[in-house]
C-alpha cells in the first residue's frame, strides 16, 4: 500500500497533487468536459480561505451529456460484462485507490479541511475496503424459484422465478463532509448491481470525485460507466434529479434538500434512497465505564470537527456521573489542538466553507441568546474557516441547539434522573439517524435499545459505521439503508417470470 502512516504530517504536498490542482480534468467519455456555458467556479482550501483551483460549473446541458453517456454504457459494454468481470474491475479500482492513497488523502484534506489522518483512514482506506466488499456482492446476486397455484386454463402448469435486474442510470448526489467515502458508498453498490452512475459531488468538495473517475478509467471501466458533473445543487443537481434518463437517485445531504429531491423523484416514479441529517443523542447512565468519557467526546462528538451526520450533539448524563462527565468533556473540548488538517496532531480542523463557518457561529450565538451557557468560549485561528469547540449547559429541549443541526464542534450536556424521561428526550427530535447508550448493565441495553428511534444505536461507542452494518435514518433522517449486501437491492429491480408448461 503506497500510503503514508496515518499520523505522518504533510510537510510538502505531493507534486501529483499540485499538478492536478493546476487544471483538474472532469472526464466525460475519456475527454475533458468543459461546461457548455464555459463557466467555472472556485474551490477553496478551508485552512487558508484561499482559492485552491477552479472546476466546471456544469448545467443542464452538461448533465444531459453525462446521463446520455451513462445510458449508452448501460445499454452497451457494461450490460455485456459478466458479474465476475464487474467484480474484477472493482477490485482493480480498490487497488488503484490504495496505490494513489496519499495523493487522494492530501487532495481531500486540502479541499475539505479534515485531518490527514481521517483522509487516509476513512476517505482512502475505508473506501478501498468498501469497493472490495461490494465487488464480492457483484457475483452473488440471486433470485428465487417459486411454486405457484395458478389453475387456469385446466391442464396448464406454471412455475415462476424472480430475476434481479439493474435499475439503470443512477444519479448519485453527495455532501461535503466525507467526499470520497460518500461517493464510494453510492458508486460501489451501483456498479456491483450492474448500473451506471452520474455522480454530482457537493460543490465545495469535487476534487477527489474528479480523481476517482480518472481512476475508474485507469482500472479499465468502459467509458460512461462512472461519470461526474461538477456544479451547484440548484443547477447541476436539480437537472440530474429531473433528467428522464435517470432511473434511480441516491442522495446524502440535508433533510431540506432531501425533501425537494424526494418530491421531484416521485413525479417520475424514480427509485430513491435518502440519507439525511441527524441530531444524535448520547445517553450516559450512572453505571457506565467512566474511562470511556474521553473517547465518547473525541470520537462521538468532535470526530471530523463535528461535521458528521450521526455526531453526538446532545449528551444526557445521569445525575450520579453528570459532574464527572461535564469535567471530562469540558477538558477534552479545551484540550483539542486547532489547526490545519495537514498536521495530524490538530484534532479540530477548519469547517468546509465560509458559509458553513458562519452557520455554526450563528448557531452558537443563537444558543447564547436563548439562554444556554457556553463553557469553553475559546478563540480559533483568524485565517481559514475555523470555529473552536463549544460545550453548552442549561439547554432546554425546545431550544434550537437541541433541535436543529449545527454540524460543527458544538455539543450540549444535560443531567437526568429518570431513565425513561432521558430516552423520551433523546427521541424528542425530528431526526433519527444515530444514537448511543453508555452502560455496563445488560438489562438497560436490552430495555432501552428498542425504545430509541434511530437507524443505528451504538452501545458504549458512537459514530462508527461499518460496510456490513445497514446505515440510514428513522423519521426525517431519511428513507432506505446503505451498506450490507442487501444495499444492492437499492439498485436492482425484481422481475417475476411466470413460465407455463404442459
Ligand atoms: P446539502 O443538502 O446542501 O447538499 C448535498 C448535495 O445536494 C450537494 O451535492 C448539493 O450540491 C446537492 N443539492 C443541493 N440542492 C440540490 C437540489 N435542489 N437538487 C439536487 N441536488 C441538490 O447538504 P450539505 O450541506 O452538502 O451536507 C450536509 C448535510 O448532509 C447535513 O445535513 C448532514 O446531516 C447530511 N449528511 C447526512 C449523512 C447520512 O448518511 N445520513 C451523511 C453525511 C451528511
Amino acid at each position: 500500500m503506497r500510503i503514508a502512516q496515518a499520523d505522518t504530517s504533510v510537510d510538502t504536498v505531493l507534486s501529483t497533487v499540485t499538478d492536478f490542482l493546476k487544471a483538474p480534468q472532469v472526464l466525460l467519455n475519456g475527454n475533458s468536459l468543459t461546461a457548455a456555458s464555459g463557466e467555472t467556479y472556485p474551490v477553496y482550501n478551508p485552512a487558508t480561505g484561499e482559492i485552491l483551483t477552479r472546476v466546471p460549473a456544469c448545467g443542464a446541458t452538461d448533465v444531459d451529456r453525462a446521463v446520455k453517456a451513462a445510458a449508452a454504457a448501460f445499454e452497451g459494454p457494461w450490460s455485456k460484462m459478466l458479474p465476475v468481470q464487474r467484480q474484477g474491475l472493482m477490485l482493480k479500482l480498490a487497488d488503484l485507490i490504495e496505490a494513489h492513497g496519499e495523493e487522494l488523502a492530501q487532495l481531500e484534506t486540502l479541499n475539505q479541511g479534515k485531518s490527514i489522518m481521517l483522509s487516509r483512514l476513512i476517505e482512502v482506506q475505508s473506501s478501498a475496503e468498501y469497493f472490495r466488499y461490494m465487488a464480492g456482492a457483484a457475483t452473488k446476486i440471486e433470485g428465487s424459484t417459486l411454486d405457484v397455484s395458478i389453475a387456469i386454463p385446466p391442464g396448464m402448469r406454471y412455475q415462476a422465478q424472480t430475476r434481479k435486474e439493474p435499475v439503470g442510470v443512477v444519479a448519485a448526489i453527495t455532501p461535503w463532509n466525507f467526499p470520497l467515502n460518500m461517493a464510494t458508498w453510492k458508486i460501489a453498490p451501483a456498479l456491483a448491481a450492474g448500473c451506471t452512475v452520474v455522480l454530482k459531488p457537493a460543490e465545495e468538495t469535487p476534487l477527489t470525485s474528479i480523481r476517482l473517475v480518472e481512476l475508474c478509467r485507469e482500472a479499465g471501466f468502459p467509458d460512461g460507466v462512472v461519470n461526474v458533473v461538477t456544479g451547484m445543487g440548484e443547477t447541476a443537481g436539480a437537472a440530474l434529479v429531473a433528467h428522464p434518463g435517470v432511473a434511480k437517485i441516491t442522495f446524502t445531504g440535508s433533510t431540506e434538500t432531501g425533501k425537494l429531491i424526494g418530491v421531484q423523484a416521485m413525479k417520475d416514479m424514480k427509485r430513491v434512497t435518502l440519507e439525511l441529517g441527524g441530531k444524535a443523542p448520547m445517553v450516559m447512565f450512572d453505571d457506565m465505564d467512566l474511562d470511556l468519557l474521553g473517547a465518547a467526546a473525541g470520537i462521538g462528538v468532535f470526530f471530523n470537527t463535528g461535521q458528521t451526520c450521526c455526531a453526538a450533539t446532545r449528551i444526557y448524563a445521569q445525575k450520579g456521573i453528570y459532574e464527572k462527565a461535564l469535567e471530562v468533556i469540558a477538558n477534552v473540548s479545551r484540550s483539542l489542538a486547532i489547526g490545519s488538517g495537514l498536521n495530524p496532531m490538530n484534532q479540530i480542523n477548519p469547517l468546509v466553507s465560509a458559509k458553513h463557518q458562519s452557520h455554526v457561529k450563528t448557531c452558537i450565538a443563537r444558543g447564547i441568546a436563548e439562554g444556554a451557557t457556553p463553557l469553553i468560549s475559546a478563540s480559533a485561528p483568524e485565517k481559514g474557516f475555523f470555529v473552536a469547540p463549544e460545550l453548552f449547559t442549561d439547554v432546554r429541549q425546545d431550544m434550537a441547539l437541541m433541535q436543529d443541526e449545527v454540524f460543527g464542534p458544538v455539543v450540549t450536556i444535560t443531567p437526568f434522573e429518570d431513565a425513561d424521561d432521558a430516552i423520551a428526550k433523546a427521541n424528542d427530535t425530528r431526526y433519527g439517524l444515530g444514537a448511543s447508550i453508555w452502560t455496563n448493565d445488560l438489562n438497560k441495553v436490552m430495555r432501552y435499545v428498542p425504545k430509541i428511534q434511530a437507524g443505528t444505536v451504538w452501545v458504549n461507542s458512537h459514530n462508527i459505521p461499518d460496510q456490513n452494518m445497514p446505515f440510514g435514518g428513522f423519521k426525517q433522517s431519511g428513507i432506505g439503508r446503505e451498506h450490507g449486501s442487501r444495499a444492492l437491492e437499492n439498485y436492482l429491480e425484481t422481475k417475476s417470470v411466470c413460465i407455463a408448461y404442459r
